[in-house]
């Protein structure tokens, strides 16, 4: 399994990865490691990230960029219209509603949802990684900001499905962060000493997040998150792009918003401007040529200036700040560290303002770039089984109140209760009671819009069904459980009737399972179930708050089917699970998300085939270049003058055609060509490899002629180290030998006299064929080891000369062995990687 984290940031994502004990920020194809957000269709395939990002202004209209808040949106959504204006491709409405954007794409008009859109990227994300960890990659955790609702986590969710990952977990960014933070840290307070308190800043392109966190050893307690989710990078490059057209309309009469290719590179000559103003407070220019109506352009900008002009944007700055402390009731002097991450974070005038506002100085330990993505990679090991990592609890919290609404009796009308009031701890579940005869819908709402950065607040409705009256007539308990996982999406995960069978004699039973009439149609909950929803989070937990609390881990998910009531012995009782409907809003059907992920499947394929076409096609460019230099190079010699003027003209001509003709075929038709110009190169080729490698093959043939001749010679002078040897044997290699040097000095003299323009007398692989066979044949017969008559010395160095023998240089090497370097770690022991974090 892969332990990888996904920053999905609105402007660019990063990937880290577990990998030798520690966590990696990896680089894409372009040894980057920032891959932008951006996604460009073609005539004939997609290009994604830094590819796509470079079509910005060619293909401007079918690359589509900035689509992360698109999200679990209708199309009529008043965020997607008033972002509609601004963009230089298309949107256009889903059949469900919901937001897609319109391109050309293989030269015809298409619509994706913006799950694909975002499918699309994560599927380059994750070849990133792949390529990284040399393995196939699908469990993973990925970022999205703490403010995201639950239809955009879903349609996040979704989008992750649609590029083969699973998503162990949606990570709030700024828990993410505060991750990447924590787990390294050595000297936080003991678990009941006080907390320290951090907070967390991220400034991105598009959104502001801040969150506060309280610190304990092994343990982070996410206590308040707020955000302006219009408050980012984006929002500064605007003010400057507006300032710029004003400028230009002025001196040089241009409308620039009239011309999406001038605008985007208006757009990404202000990104850089802002950039340098955050580390040069001096004038500086921008300046653009051939801008438009082939006019240069030129303005100029400093920091007080554009600081000036985004007055109202840094107004911003102070309002989350000011209510995470509201809401999690802390005082600046409380505060530990103020950490800052992301890339808008760098704009001075913003530092300023949260410096000044905490009274502090700011902290930038972490990566502002590649804090969430290693955050995200963390939480996936932590997550994964094949790591070992220090344990460290994560509890994050649910960002907007959430609600249940439900028909009562026709006199009762619809009732309601706060479920999971805002900053209620998650994960988290809970167990609601219900008494009913017949099966009831449940409709899971925000009940703050106004906190809401999104049009709307259902979440969804769950028809819990199969619900049937007792056997006595009268209502029947159900058991609801609600959650919030790990995604940070509600549900109702499951429900329950508690049928009661059969009291033991004479007892009567429990007066709380039976509802009174008043009670029938509404919605119960135990005490603690009560004091829960109430947002009471006090420290004393209860019997029932423990038992939710557990319900995270499978384990401990049983206990629930037991009601507490379930434990007085009077009563027995017996649970029906419930199926139950659910209508989420914006939630894409299954069906809908197979076709997604079938089309991706084939998307990717038709990119393969193109790159693959591509690749056949730069092969023959690359063939007919390096040719037709060496031609006149290293390969001169090798070739006849006749030879080399017609295959200087067939490259000639090749060259020519892949302009024209050849310019767009088929991968076949590439590889044929490459072959046909082979057919005239290689020969070329093959002679200058065998000239080169030739006199080195000789001269290991010779040198094993010599030692062998060395030897035998020592043995027919009987000297004593020989003397063990057999005289048969050792007469016959004697042939052997002489043979080998006749065949060897044969061929070199050939070999010398011919022309090298003609193919070689004798290839090197037949030399090497030779040596070998002489070492087969001489070998055994030489080192035979001789008869011991005195026992072994014992001394023995490692690695070193054994038995007195000096050094290796006398003896033959196999020819076969002499390049391997096996170390035999076949023995090795198989542990866990283990994450090194400290
Ligand atoms: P989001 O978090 O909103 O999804 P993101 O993660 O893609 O977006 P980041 O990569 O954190 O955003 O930040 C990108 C923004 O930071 C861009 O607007 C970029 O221009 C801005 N930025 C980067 N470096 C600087 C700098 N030195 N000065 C000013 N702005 C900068
Ligand atoms: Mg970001």
């Amino acid at each position: 399994m892969s332990v990888v984290g996904f920053d999905l940031g609105f402007q660019s994502c990063y990937v880290a990865v577990a990998r030798a004990g520690g966590i990696e920020t990896v680089a894409n194809e372009y040894s980057d490691r920032c891959t932008p957000s951006f996604v460009s269709f073609g005539a004939r395939n997609r290009s994604i990230g830094a590819a796509a990002k470079s079509q910005v202004v060619t293909n401007c209209r079918n690359t589509v960029q900035g689509f992360k808040r698109f999200h679990g949106r209708a199309f009529s959504d008043p965020y997607v219209q008033s972002a509609k204006t601004n963009l230089v491709y298309d949107l256009a409405q889903m059949p469900s509603g919901s937001t897609g954007i319109k391109v050309m794409y293989m030269e015809e008009e298409k619509v994706f949802s913006i799950e694909q859109v975002t499918g699309m990227l994560l599927n380059k994300l994750k070849e990133t990684a792949e390529s990284a960890l040399k393995k196939p990659v699908a469990d993973c955790v990925i970022s999205v900001p703490s403010y995201f609702t639950d239809a955009e986590r879903r349609s996040v969710m979704d989008a992750a499905q649609i590029a083969g990952l699973n998503c162990l977990r949606l990570m709030n960014e700024t828990t993410a962060v505060t991750l990447a933070y924590g787990i390294y840290k050595q000297d936080l307070p003991a678990p009941e000493e006080k907390p320290r308190i951090v907070v967390f800043v991220d400034v991105g392109h598009s959104g502001y997040q801040v969150s506060v966190c309280a610190f304990n050893k092994g343990k982070l307690k996410i206590l308040a998150t707020a955000f302006d989710s219009d408050l980012g990078g984006k929002d500064f490059d605007d003010i400057l792009v507006s300032h710029f057209c004003e400028e230009f309309r002025k001196k040089y009469k241009l409308d620039v918003k009239s011309k999406p290719r001038a605008l985007g590179r208006l757009y990404q000559e202000c990104e850089k401007l802002k950039k340098l103003m955050s580390a040069n407070c001096s004038d500086l220019p921008l300046n653009i040529e051939c801008f438009m109506n082939d006019i240069d352009v030129s303005g100029k900008l400093n920091r007080g200036q554009f600081e000036e002009m985004c007055a109202g944007l840094l107004a911003k700055v102070e309002a989350p700040l000011r209510s995470i402390l509201e809401q999690a009731k802390l005082k600046k002097e409380d505060i530990y560290a103020v950490e800052i991450v992301g890339g808008a974070s760098r704009i001075p005038a913003i530092k300023e303002r949260i410096s000044k506002f905490f009274g502090k100085e700011l902290s930038t330990t972490l990566n502002a770039d590649e804090a969430v993505a290693r955050g995200c990679a963390l939480q996936c090991a932590i997550l994964s089984p094949a790591f070992k990592v220090r344990e460290f609890s994560i509890t994050d919290v649910v960002p907007y109140p959430i609600s249940l609404k439900w028909n009562s009796a026709a006199e009762e009308g619809l009732s309601d209760c706060e479920v999971f009031p805002k900053n209620h701890a998650a994960p988290f579940s809970k167990v609601l009671t219900f008494f009913r005869k017949e099966p009831f819908t449940l409709e899971a709402y925000y009940n703050n819009l106004k906190e809401l950065p999104y049009p709307s607040s259902t979440i969804g409705q769950f028809l819990i069904q199969n619900v049937v009256p007792q056997a006595s007539g009268e209502s029947a308990k159900v058991k609801v459980k609600v959650r919030v996982s790990v995604h940070g999406v509600f549900s109702v995960s499951s429900a329950s009737l508690v049928e009661v069978l059969k009291t033991a004699e004479g007892e009567e039973p429990m007066e709380t399972e039976q509802p009174g009439k008043d009670e029938e149609n509404k919605m119960q909950v135990d005490p603690e179930d009560q004091k829960l929803a109430s947002g009471d989070n006090g420290d004393k937990k209860s019997e029932t708050e423990e038992m939710e609390t557990m319900t995270e881990d499978a384990n401990k998910e049983k206990k629930n089917d037991q009601p507490p009531q379930a434990k007085k012995p009077k009563v027995k009782t017996k649970t029906i699970e419930l199926p139950i409907v659910n209508n989420l809003s914006w939630q894409l059907s299954s069906d809908v998300l197979n076709v997604f992920v079938e089309n991706e499947g084939k998307m990717v394929m038709q990119d393969k085939l193109e790159k693959e076409r591509n690749d056949a096609k730069n092969n023959v460019e690359e063939y007919v270049y390096e040719m037709r230099d060496k031609l006149h190079g290293a390969l001169e010699k090798f070739v006849t003058e006749a030879d080399r003027d017609t295959f200087s003209l067939k490259l000639e001509d090749t060259e020519n055609w892949l302009y024209e003709d050849g310019e767009d075929q088929q991968k076949q038709v590439y590889i044929d060509k490459l072959a046909e110009l082979k057919k005239m190169g290689q020969p070329i080729h093959e002679r200058y490899i065998e000239s080169e490698e030739r006199p080195r093959a000789f001269e290991e043939l010779g040198r094993q002629i010599q030692l062998y001749m060395k030897i035998i010679e020592a043995y027919k002078a009987k000297d004593e180290q020989y003397n063990h040897l057999d005289e048969l044997e050792v007469t016959r290699a004697d042939k052997q030998v002489n043979d080998a040097m006749v065949w060897m000095n044969g061929k070199m003299n050939q070999q010398n006299s011919q022309d090298l323009t003609l193919d070689p007398v004798v290839k090197v692989e037949e030399i090497k064929a030779k040596t070998k066979e002489l070492y087969s044949a001489c070998n055994p017969v030489v080192s035979k080891s001789k008869p011991k008559v005195e026992p072994p010395k014992e001394e023995k160095t490692e690695n070193g000369p054994v038995n007195g023998q000096e050094g290796t240089e006398n003896q033959p090497c196999n020819p076969d062995k002499a390049t391997s370097a096996g170390t035999g770690q076949g023995t090795a022991e198989k542990k866990l990687p283990e994450m090194d974090i400290d």
